[in-house]
Formats: C-alpha cells, sequence, structure tokens
C-alpha cells in the first residue's frame, strides 16, 4: 500500500471536488460484493455515513483469489481513484488499485448477511447491530442530541453537575431500586431484631443505585444557580414496555430563581432546540429512517419545532378526557395518574400538538413539589409528546420549609437532613424537571421500541454483554 493518508467516506461522498481524479485512501467494512466476472462492485462503510461508498474492482487488476477474502463483514483498506460514478445510486466511486484485508467474516457463520433483517432478529444479535445501516443511523443521531444538549446548556450559563450513581436516599419514590451491597447473599449478618445487619456492609448503610439525580442536583443550583446532571439512571420496575428501560440516560437541569411558567418555557425551547440541531445535522440519517421505516418523521420533528406547546391545567385535560366519549381501557376522573392512552389522546387525537400538563393533584406528585393556594395541586409540569406520551416530568420545587418538612413526615421519609438544609439556609424558589434521553433518542429517530436506541438495553430478564 502507498503511504497516503485516510480519508472518511462521509467526507468523500458528500464533499467530493477537491477528492475526484486524485488518488485516496479508504477504510472500513464490506457491506455487500456483487458483481461479474469482469467486475466487482463492494460497498464500503467506515461509520461516518449511513452512506456506503462504493469500491470498484476491474477483474483485469484483481483476481478472483485476491478478492476471495472479500465477504461480507469483512475489513478492508483500499486505495484507488475517486471518479465521477457512472452507476445510480451513488455520486462517486473508487477505481480500486490496491486492497490489504484485515480481517475476513465467514458467511456461513456471519449472522448480518442480508440487509432487511427484523428489529427483533437484530435485538438478538445486539453486538453487532452497530454494523447495519439502520442501527448506526440511530447511534450517530444519539450521539449528536448527546452533543447538542450539552452545547444548549453551556451556551446558556449552565453547569454540568455530577451527581451520585450510588446513594443512601430513595426519596423520589420515582421507581423501585436496584440495591448495591457486598454482604455475601447466601449468609448474611443479621443484628438483635433478626434484620440483615447493614453495619456490615460496604458503605455501613443500606445503598442503591439512583433513580433520579434531582434531590442532589438541588444543592448543586441553590449554590452555582443553574445546574444540569446528565448521567445513567437506574429502575427496577418490572415495566416491560417499549418506553421503559432498566438502565437509562436522564437530563435533569435545576434552576435557582425559576417558577413553574420560565420552567415550562426552558422545557420547550430545551426539547426544540436538541430536535432542530438534529435535523440541521443528522440529515441523511433521518432521511434514511425515514425511507425504511417511518415516512411522516421529518414532518412529525419540523412539526414539533415549528408549533408552540399546550399548556393546560390537569383539572382541564380530565374534563376534556371526560367530554371525549372514548372508550379508555383506565377510567377517567379527577385524581387518576394518567395512563399512556389518556396522554396520547390528549396529544394526538384532541390538541394534534405537544402538551404541558400542569398542577396535578398533590397525591399522584412526588412530596418535594410546591402546593398550589388551591392545596390540592401542586405545580408540576409533564410534557406529553405524540407517540411517546410522558417525555418530561418536572416542577417548581417547595421551597418553604415547613410545608416541605410536613410532606416528609406524613411520606415518613428517613435521613433528608441534608436536603432540608436548601430549605434551612437561604431558601430560594426553584424548579427543574428530567427528560428521559432515550425517549428523545426514540422520537427523533421515529423507532417503535426504546430497547433500539440504546446500545446494550437492559429490561427485566435482559442482561446481555
Ligand atoms: P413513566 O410514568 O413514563 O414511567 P415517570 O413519571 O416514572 O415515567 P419520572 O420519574 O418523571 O418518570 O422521570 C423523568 C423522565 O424520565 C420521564 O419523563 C421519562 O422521560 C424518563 N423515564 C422514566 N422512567 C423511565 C424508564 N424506565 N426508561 C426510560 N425513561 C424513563
Ligand atoms: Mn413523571
Amino acid at each position: 500500500m502507498k503511504d497516503i493518508r485516510r480519508t472518511l467516506v462521509a467526507k468523500l461522498i458528500n464533499d467530493p471536488a477537491e477528492y475526484i481524479g486524485k488518488e485516496v485512501d479508504v477504510k472500513g467494512w464490506v457491506r455487500s460484493r456483487r458483481g461479474n466476472k469482469y467486475v466487482q462492485f463492494v460497498a464500503l462503510n467506515d461509520g461516518s455515513s449511513v452512506k456506503s461508498l462504493q469500491i470498484v474492482f476491474d477483474l483485469a487488476k484483481f483476481s478472483e483469489e485476491d478478492l476471495k477474502l472479500v465477504t461480507t463483514g469483512s475489513s478492508i483498506n483500499v486505495q484507488g481513484t475517486l471518479v465521477e460514478s457512472q452507476g445510480k445510486g451513488q455520486n462517486v466511486e473508487i477505481q480500486a488499485e490496491a486492497l490489504k484485508v484485515y480481517g475476513t467474516a465467514d458467511p456461513e457463520t456471519y449472522p448480518l448477511q442480508k440487509k432487511g433483517h427484523s428489529l427483533e432478529f437484530l435485538r438478538e444479535k445486539a453486538h453487532l447491530r452497530p454494523r447495519t445501516n439502520f442501527f448506526s443511523a440511530v447511534l450517530r443521531i444519539r450521539h449528536a442530541l448527546a452533543y447538542a444538549v450539552h452545547k444548549f446548556f453551556n451556551d446558556k450559563g449552565f453547569y454540568y453537575f455530577h451527581t451520585p450513581l450510588i446513594t443512601a436516599s430513595d426519596c423520589e419514590g420515582a421507581g423501585a431500586q436496584f440495591q448495591v451491597t457486598t454482604l455475601p447473599l447466601t449468609d448474611l449478618p443479621v443484628n438483635e431484631e433478626g434484620k440483615i445487619d447493614y453495619s456490615k456492609d460496604f458503605f455501613g448503610k443500606m445503598a442503591s443505585l439512583t433513580v433520579s439525580g434531582q434531590l442532589e442536583g438541588e444543592l448543586g443550583a441553590t449554590a452555582l444557580g443553574c445546574i444540569y446532571t446528565f448521567g445513567p439512571t437506574f429502575r427496577a420496575e418490572n415495566s416491560n414496555t417499549p418506553r421503559h428501560l432498566s438502565e437509562f440516560w436522564m437530563i435533569e437541569p435545576e434552576m435557582a430563581f425559576y417558577e413553574i411558567q420560565d420552567n415550562m418555557d426552558l422545557a420547550e425551547e430545551f426539547i426544540k432546540y436538541c430536535i432542530n440541531y438534529a435535523l440541521e445535522h443528522c440529515k441523511d440519517d433521518i432521511e434514511f429512517l425515514a425511507e425504511h421505516f417511518d415516512k411522516e418523521l421529518p414532518e412529525r420533528l419540523r412539526f414539533v419545532v415549528e408549533n408552540d406547546f399546550v399548556r393546560l391545567p390537569y383539572t382541564e385535560g380530565i374534563r376534556i378526557l371526560e367530554e371525549s366519549g372514548k372508550k379508555f381501557e383506565f377510567p377517567v376522573h379527577w385524581g387518576i395518574d394518567l395512563a399512556s392512552e389518556h396522554e396520547r389522546y390528549l396529544v394526538e387525537e384532541h390538541f394534534k400538538k405537544p402538551v404541558i400538563l400542569t398542577d396535578y393533584p398533590k397525591e399522584i406528585k412526588a412530596f418535594y413539589m410546591k402546593l398550589n393556594d388551591d392545596g390540592k395541586t401542586v405545580r408540576a409540569m409533564d410534557v406529553l409528546f405524540p407517540k411517546i406520551g410522558e417525555i418530561i416530568g418536572g416542577s417548581q420545587r417547595e421551597e418553604d420549609l415547613a410545608k416541605l418538612q410536613a410532606r416528609v413526615d406524613e411520606m415518613g421519609l428517613e435521613g433528608m437532613d441534608w436536603y432540608l438544609d436548601t430549605r434551612r439556609f437561604g431558601s430560594v424558589p426553584h424548579s427543574g424537571f428530567g427528560l428521559g434521553f432515550e425517549r428523545l433518542v426514540l422520537f427523533v429517530t421515529g423507532m417503535q421500541n426504546i430497547r433500539d436506541v440504546i446500545p446494550f438495553p437492559r429490561y427485566p430478564k435482559n442482561c446481555e454483554y
């Protein structure tokens, strides 16, 4: 091989002008190979684009023997001249002059032979699915969205605040927790009362994986002003749904001096920014997913970016559901926690727009939410999206120490002194919310199942790799 610097496939396809007629070097994996006894065409993909680059092997220059190891899934290095393509389906191609095979892939055993494997099949081969066009498109969009999250908050002067993954507080009651322990499970130490003696455990007390970084996030916000977290979150709820994972990533901004209106404004601006970022930076991938899975995807994304979200009190939402005349699986009355079918009715059928539902009954929301003057509802705000249901859950927090203390006592929560200190010393009005990152990726990719938008999904009875 000659000493030529490697160029990424995305660059050669999207921006070929400076390379046309020149010798280039590409490295990647073979997606497919076809041809006849005069010429062979290889589709080469290096992960930089959903599009593959066509390599043309003239069999006057290369023998069948040279190409024997160039199978679907093999990894190769090719050097040759970039030319405008005569054929349909691509703008440029490489006329190969030199070939090196790094590793072949046996056609008898390589699982990703044909195009159009089902998503279910690929889920069983999750360790290899990043090599498919579909999943690599999802992963590139996922990356772009993660970058957009950091860029949005950084540009607004928010600080990235790292909250712990191992915690000794289950304050949110947001979901069942995974316990973290080094105690011998077959020979548990017990105390005088016959209970497990956690003083012998690694941390000297019971500990778990976090279900939310919010409470610690409030400590950051009441010092730095505006912070956000972006990290893994763990919930041991047995929800076998297309919208729940046992391990997912959550973004939780928390802002001092923000009231509920400011919180809603931020949530709407944030989510539109992220979607817009993907529309601008992931055109090829979104187009590919639209073409193969979901024709209406680009239109749906633009619609959300271009329209104001509806803002509606819970009580109004319940009235609309009651008057809809629809038969819901779960009956509707004031006080219920909305099920996905209710959320989707409001968003998809009634308003046909994203909805921010506010002022929920206090009984169905977390203890830290600010009580309204009616004494019955709290300043919660959930953002409801088409096809997804709840994508964001947030609220203005109770800043009054006495009221918060009363709620803590009512719920029988212990070990909360550190949290109550935010209200004891220099308490301020503040607000925040949590966005499930995979639900955002789900929306932007148009996928149906949350297990298809994270590289290694964890869900009940599944913990591969
Ligand atoms: P849901 O009612 O949909 O189970 P939740 O009300 O329990 O969600 P919150 O505690 O409000 O969720 O968490 C904030 C956000 O985190 C949610 O709006 C959602 O986007 C996301 N989320 C919650 N649970 C999960 C999960 N198990 N898997 C993926 N994302 C989740
Ligand atoms: Mn919620």
